[in-house]
Parts: C-alpha cells; sequence; structure tokens
C-alpha cells in the first residue's frame, strides 16, 4: 500500500510523445501535439464524498487523508505528477468534429501496482487548452452518476473505466440543463477516474486527419506494446485491430444483456481497450424498447437507441479503420478484420442470450426461440430486469394464467388478451425446451441468475440520491454504493428491486437527460 502524496508517479505517455509543454490552458488547436500540459485549476472547500475501496485495494492505495483530498481536488499536485490533457478528434453524430480533446479532464500520471499500472485522472478540474468555449467544470449531478455507474459497471462484469474518487469542489457551476435558456447554478465536483488508458478511436483519428502518419504509427506501436504485449509478430497492427474489433463487440453485447443505453456513443467515446468510457446521458432500460434513447440531443435521430448500439459499435469501427489504413499499403487486410465483427457480434449475442435464458447452447433450436423472445417482449415491454429474474423462477407445468400471473410485476401496463396469448404461447414452448434440457431445474436457475442482474441503478434512484445529496443528505447514495456491489445476489435491498415508478417516467432527469454535465 502507498500514499498518493508519497508515491513516485510515472508519466510515460508524455515522455513517449510530443506535446505543447507551454501550460498555456487558451482554447486553441494544437496541430502535431498530442497533449497540452494543464494544471487543475484550485477549487473552494474539496470534500470528500466517496472512496472507493475496492479499487483503492486493487490499486494499493490507502485511505486519502485531508491532505491528499486536495490532490483529488486539483489544490496540491505532488513533485511527481505532470499534469495534461490529451489531444483527441472524433465523429460526433455520425459527422466529422475535427480536434475534441480533454476540456475538462486532466491527467495527474499513471500509478503503478502489482496489479498493473493506472492512469490517473482528474474530471472536472478546471479548464485545458481543449475547453473550447466550457468551463472545464462538472456538476455534482452528473459526477455522482459517472462514479456510481461507472463502479456499478464494474461489479455487474462489463468492462469499464473506474472511479476511485468522488469530491464535492465548494464551487458553483453554471448549467443550463435542458439547453432551453434557463441556466442555474449548481454544486460542482471532481470525479478521480481510472483506467489502464484513456486512448479513444479519436486519438488515432486526430492524426490520421493530419496526416502526421509517423506520429500514428508511433502511437499505434506505443498502444500494442504496452496494452496488446502479446502482439509481436511482423502483422500485429492487423492482429491489434481484429482484437479491437472482438472486445468491441463484445462490449456491445454486455451492454445489450445489462440493457445499458451510453448515450453518445461519438467515436471520441470508443475506448482503444473495449471499456465503458465517458459517462454521460447514460441509462439503464426500465421498459424493453429498441428504439430508448436517453440522450435528449439524441432524439431526433435516436443514433444511440438501444437497439442501435451494435450496428453504431460497427460504424465507430469503420472510422478507426479508415484512421489506421494510412499504415496500410493493400487495405483487403483491415476490411476482412472490419467485416469480421458482424459474426464476431452475433456469435457473443446468441451465447449471451443464451445465458440469459439458461441454455447450455446454443443451437438452431435456441436462436430461433431467441428471436421470438426478441420480438414478443419488444411489442408488450416489461420491465427487462425484473422479467428475467422472474423467468429463472417460472413453475413448470404451468398454465398460461399462471405464467402470466407469475409475470405481472415486470409488466408496465395490463396485457391485451393477444399478448396474453403470445406470451404464454412463447414460454410455454420455452418450459417445454428448459425440460428437456441436460442441466438441471437448479443448475439452469444459477445460470440465468449470474448472467442476469437484480439490482440495477435505475435513473429514478439516481436522481432521488443525487437530490438528497445536493441538500446535503447521503442516506440514498450510500444504500446504491452498497447495492451496486452485489447485482446479482438473489435477496437484499428490496426496494431498490423495484420497477421505474409512474412519477418517473417523465420527470426530467429520470427519462431524458442532456449532455449538459
Ligand atoms: P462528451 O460529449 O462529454 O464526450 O464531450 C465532448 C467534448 O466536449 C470533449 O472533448 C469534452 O472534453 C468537452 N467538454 C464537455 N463538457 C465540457 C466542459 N464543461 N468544459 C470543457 N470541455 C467540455
Ligand atoms: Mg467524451
Amino acid at each position: 500500500m502507498a500514499a498518493l502524496n508519497e508515491k513516485e508517479f510515472q508519466n510515460a505517455f508524455i515522455q513517449a510523445f510530443e506535446g505543447d509543454d507551454s501550460g498555456d490552458r487558451t482554447p486553441r488547436q494544437t496541430p502535431g501535439k498530442l497533449y497540452s500540459r494543464a494544471a487543475p485549476t484550485p477549487v473552494e472547500s474539496p470534500e470528500l464524498l466517496a472512496w472507493s475501496k475496492e479499487l483503492a485495494t486493487q490499486m494499493e492505495i490507502d485511505p486519502p487523508s485531508q491532505e491528499e483530498v486536495e490532490i483529488l481536488s486539483g489544490n496540491k499536485l505532488t513533485d511527481s505528477m505532470q499534469p495534461y490533457a490529451a489531444c483527441y478528434a472524433g465523429h460526433q453524430f455520425g459527422n466529422w468534429a475535427g480536434q475534441l480533446g480533454d476540456g475538462r479532464a486532466i491527467t495527474l500520471g499513471e500509478w503503478s501496482s502489482k496489479n498493473g499500472i493506472f492512469e490517473l485522472q482528474l474530471k472536472g478540474a478546471g479548464p485545458t487548452a481543449y475547453s473550447r468555449h466550457a468551463d472545464g467544470r462538472a456538476v455534482l449531478r452528473s459526477s455522482v452518476r459517472e462514479y456510481l455507474m461507472s463502479e456499478a459497471m464494474h461489479h455487474l462484469g462489463v468492462p469499464t473505466t473506474r472511479a476511485l474518487a468522488l469530491v464535492s469542489t465548494g464551487d458553483k457551476v453554471l448549467r443550463d440543463m435542458f439547453y432551453n435558456g434557463n441556466p442555474e447554478y449548481e454544486p460542482g465536483a471532481i470525479v478521480t477516474r481510472v483506467a489502464p488508458s484513456f486512448l479513444r478511436f479519436g486519438n488515432f483519428e486526430l492524426l490520421a486527419a493530419q496526416r502526421e502518419t509517423k506520429k500514428l504509427q508511433q502511437l499505434v506501436n506505443w498502444t500494442i506494446d504496452r496494452y496488446y504485449p502479446h502482439l509481436t509478430e511482423s502483422d500485429r497492427i492487423i492482429k491489434w485491430f481484429e482484437e479491437v474489433v472482438q472486445k468491441t463487440a463484445f462490449l456491445m453485447s454486455e451492454w445489450q444483456r445489462v440493457g445499458f443505453v451510453h448515450g453518445v456513443m461519438n467515436t471520441d467515446n470508443m475506448s482503444i481497450l473495449g471499456l465503458t468510457i465517458d459517462y454521460g446521458p447514460f441509462s439503464f432500460l426500465d421498459h424493453y424498447d429498441h428504439s430508448f434513447t436517453p440522450n435528449t440531443t439524441d432524439l431526433p435521430g435516436r443514433r444511440y437507441a438501444f437497439g442501435n448500439q451494435p450496428s453504431i459499435g460497427y460504424w465507430n469501427l469503420g472510422r478507426l479503420a479508415n484512421a489506421i489504413s494510412l499504415l496500410f499499403e493493400d487495405t483487403e487486410e483491415l476490411e476482412k478484420a472490419l467485416e469480421s465483427y458482424e459474426k464476431i457480434f452475433w456469435d457473443y449475442y446468441y451465447g449471451m442470450m443464451g445465458r440469459k435464458l439458461g441454455f447450455e447452447k446454443v443451437g438452431k433450436d435456441e436462436k430461433e426461440l431467441i428471436s421470438r423472445f426478441e420480438k414478443v417482449l419488444s411489442g408488450i415491454q416489461p420491465d427487462i430486469t425484473l422479467f428475467y429474474r422472474l423467468l429463472a423462477d417460472l413453475p413448470s407445468e404451468a398454465t398460461p394464467e399462471v405464467i402470466i400471473k407469475h409475470l405481472e410485476p415486470a409488466f408496465y401496463n395490463d396485457l391485451k388478451p393477444k399478448e396474453q396469448e403470445v406470451l404464454a404461447t412463447l414460454l410455454t414452448d420455452y418450459s417445454k425446451m428448459r425440460k428437456n434440457s441436460r442441466l438441471s431445474e437448479e443448475a439452469i436457475k444459477r445460470l440465468m441468475n449470474r448472467n442476469n442482474p437484480r439490482i440495477i441503478l435505475r435513473n429514478y434512484l439516481l436522481h432521488q440520491a443525487i437530490e438528497e445529496l445536493e441538500k446535503g443528505e447521503n442516506k440514498l447514495f450510500l444504500r446504491l454504493q452498497e447495492a451496486m456491489k452485489t447485482p446479482y445476489a438473489s435477496e437484499g435491498f428490496e426496494d431498490l428491486v423495484q420497477k421505474r415508478p409512474q412519477w418517473a417516467e417523465t420527470k426530467a432527469g429520470c427519462s431524458m437527460l442532456s449532455c449538459s454535465s
């Protein structure tokens, strides 16, 4: 174990690449640079709101002293920290956006432990060269969401960046939450984010767009050496891209498994390590709806809706392939690797859906049934989390009436007779398949309950916890922090295992969110 203010931080990224070392934080273009140095801007009166003990143990970091809370709020740096903001570019909502970059995230350095090297980043620590017209700050609301959700995703078993700490800053931050001309002051906060790397597809796109072929080659080599060290052959760039394709496909299938909607799948928000990154207007699904998007900015086209995520993953990989195509004389292999996405995704997807339904293996009959489930559930739109947990306990030999009654707690509306009939037929066929399984009923239930979470961080719960915190009360926040550590447990936290209440259906911050954070 080591203390934050004593341990020597490493700075491998900025040692390896050319950056803008001026420390100037005036918004500007920085062609050819991979980062700009940027010191965090001090805050008024930082207070530690949360500390992730599990992650700290994994990283071998001591709990923070009051002096170290100053580090977590950007008020203090140690000698070995060389803070910087990374420069990247990206496609936003399908359009090329040019240079972007860490507008309010500042990397302090790299922390090494026997469990690996982790980058530490303060999100909301003040302006950088890439803040454009914004203030570089983050509000409590969005910071609480990122802190709780990234840790929840980790405990759900979904690849993600992590959150080590959450501090309130004591400063006020002006935000127009719904972009409707009603800005208000909100309490500010900072999340300490952690990941082996925060590199995004957009870092590669930036250098390609600037025709910086040598630097692009250098960044690709660095990424492979450091994060894909098993790739050592001369064809390692293509093998690396194949792995990024595979990791992205896996991530998309995992989001489908737990019902996570990211909300802003721009290429600057796509991790090169296949992690869930940049938590903004995300949401879990309550009712099952492929067209659901939590992001108000996404409403016109629903580009980032739940059901579109896998194909957007592919589209984004296409942008990455395009960027690194500069390094290939012949792009045939690259195109082949990109095209392999579809099969890889569907293999993951059917395997994943099979486990959700308790199948030992997925063949033709199981695939057919999975498709029927998709169709029927899309029509009925039950609460998808409650539905799968109830399904695990489906009584065998049940009549249609008993089946419907058993699943009733998951329905948001009364089912029409036709819907009841279709659902009962589907579940009778499903029960038959379950009975013919080589697995025992107990083994099937265990398999299902390991793959279908019981506790998810619903938006209305986050909303309530944030409202309380803004009033200085942290009871629900602490309960959510505890509950999300055991998302598959069969009991406990009964009050959190409920459908979205009716009041939350249309309430701002519960059903729809904006990027304003
Ligand atoms: P996002 O949609 O949150 O991934 O952000 C897109 C870009 O805008 C990124 O380059 C962010 O760093 C930047 N950005 C978002 N919010 C702020 C803010 N409050 N201050 C400065 N830059 C921001
Ligand atoms: Mg982003």
